[in-house]
């Protein structure tokens, strides 16, 4: 557990930190932070699929399920989901499964299906309170970072 509680935007920037880090290991820049009901960091992760071949290996998954490790329980009731990037459909998934209160996210996809659509449609049906991009200093640079990395990826870096 954290002692220093974090505030918001300390939180999106600790998020850009990270996924600078998946970035200079060669992943796919998304990170993602579970915060528990008080607000306290309880597990943080980036995208590593791409060194451990696992299909399953997105920042959300891995931090929910370090959360749920740590929590003693799947069911991570009133937890909140921070991301820096809309999740995609497989994650959404493991989203609604996890049952967390909240999503927040800094920047919305363009490719594939929006979870934002499906979260528009299903969420009387599901625990998911909040499902929505929010919008703050470090949203530019969540932007640049995905940006770049797939520049760098196209010119052969
Ligand atoms: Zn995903």
């Amino acid at each position: 557990m954290l002692t220093k509680k974090l505030t918001q935007l300390e939180m999106w920037e600790k998020l850009n930190k990270l996924s600078i880090k998946a970035k200079n290991k060669g992943e796919i820049p998304v990170s993602a932070i579970v915060l528990n009901d008080q607000k306290e960091i309880i597990a943080q992760a980036f995208n590593k699929n791409d060194r451990t071949n696992k299909v399953s290996d997105h920042a959300e998954i891995i931090a929910l399920n370090k959360a749920g490790r740590k929590l003693k329980t799947w069911k991570l009731i009133d937890c909140t989901l921070l991301v820096t990037l809309e999740p995609c459909v497989m994650c959404f998934g493991a989203i609604l499964n996890s049952r967390v209160k909240n999503v927040y996210f800094m920047l919305k996809t363009d490719k594939g299906i929006s979870s934002l659509n499906l979260f528009n449609e299903l969420k009387t049906k599901t625990h998911l309170k909040n499902f929505s991009a929010v919008n703050n200093l470090q949203t530019a640079i969540s932007k640049k970072i995905i940006k770049d990395f797939f520049n760098d990826l196209r010119k052969g870096k």
